[in-house]
């Protein structure tokens, strides 16, 4: 039997209210006795609003030396990580990787380049790319370019763009520890212009950068209410040379229970799964879909797509929760 607040408030979601944030903090505090039921609400969740599984891939565009200090990010300039560095990928390269995402069965392709925000000339590059993948494939194409201005965002949605991926990492209370180089209004502001523009949006966070069991319901209500499309879902995965390396990674139970609580409080959009799962689910990963995701990032990046490739896209169509 489930718990009767569990029962309650599923019934209040699938009658279409969406929770409060303080409904979503009294889920949050339950036992974990209570874990697997939040599981199942959330897994029945998923089916009643039709959510099809996705998948979709990235390509690192362009890597490293990035002006911003956030504290989980290999890519950042302030630390000293030995994670690649490399300027914006020529056209033909991007253009590469994306057909053979296509070929590989992604449904969707993100551009993502480090940075707080790109130069017009790179801008000009990224949509030359969207141009062509638009006339050679079906992928749905995405970009990942940090900071959008209204010139960028109108030549991008011009190029065949239609969706944007930009994260908002954490909750707005605990982002000055994670960020101190920009704002969280300034995060907010690119996403509300894209969607202004067109765009659907794909904005997510990375759990187990210190937050709260609050602070994880706090950024599912401002994404809830930013009206996102995608949630995308990283733990962390501590990356040593950052102030995080020391962070204890999350536990299989903690990552799950967040996955049912992000689809309770967000029963209409896709949530997709990112990096860090490996390490921290193991053997639970095929829980992910029980949980309430109904995405899955494929392929990671490309030097290690081969053998993720073949797992994932196995443990997708062995899956039948969704
Ligand atoms: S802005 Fe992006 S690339 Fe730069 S440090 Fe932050 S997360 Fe990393």
């Amino acid at each position: 039997m489930l718990h009767p607040l569990i029962t309650r408030l599923t019934s209040q979601i699938l009658d279409g209210t969406p929770l409060t944030e303080e409904q979503g903090r009294l889920l949050a505090g339950l036992e974990s006795d209570h874990t697997t039921e939040l599981l199942f609400a959330a897994n029945s969740v998923t089916r009643a609003m039709g959510h099809r599984p996705f998948t979709c891939s990235i390509t690192n565009a362009k890597s490293g030396t990035c002006s911003q200090d956030c504290r989980f990010c290999a890519q950042s300039g302030h630390y000293t990580t030995g994670s690649p560095n490399h300027p914006l990928l020529p056209l033909d390269e991007l253009i590469e990787n994306g057909l053979a995402m296509h070929k590989a069965g992604a449904s969707c392709y993100s551009l993502v380049t480090s940075g707080l925000m790109l130069s017009s000339d790179e801008i000009t590059r990224i949509c030359a790319c969207i141009e062509t993948l638009r006339s050679r494939t079906t992928l749905e194409l995405s970009a990942s370019l940090g900071l959008l201005n209204n010139d960028y965002a109108r030549r991008l949605v011009q190029a065949g763009l239609t969706r944007y991926h930009h994260n908002l990492e954490t909750a707005r209370s605990h982002f000055p520890s994670i960020c101190t180089t920009h704002s969280y209004d300034e995060d907010i502001a690119t996403i509300r212009l894209a969607k202004e523009h067109g765009l659907k949006i794909c904005s997510g966070g990375i759990l187990g950068l210190g937050e709260s069991w609050a602070q994880r319901i706090e950024l599912a209500a401002t994404l809830a209410e930013l009206d996102v499309d995608t949630v995308p879902l990283n733990f962390l995965s501590p990356i040593p040379g950052t102030p995080l390396e020391a962070s204890p990674l999350l536990s299989a139970h903690d990552a799950l229970k967040s996955v049912a609580l992000f689809r309770l409080m967000l029963p209409q959009v896709s949530i997709t799964i990112a990096g860090g799962r490996e390490r921290v689910l193991g053997d639970y990963q095929s829980w992910l879909p029980l949980a309430g995701a109904n995405g899955m990032m494929i392929g990671n990046y490309l030097t290690t797509k081969g053998r993720n490739l073949e797992a994932d896209l196995r443990m997708l169509e062995q899956g039948k929760w969704i």
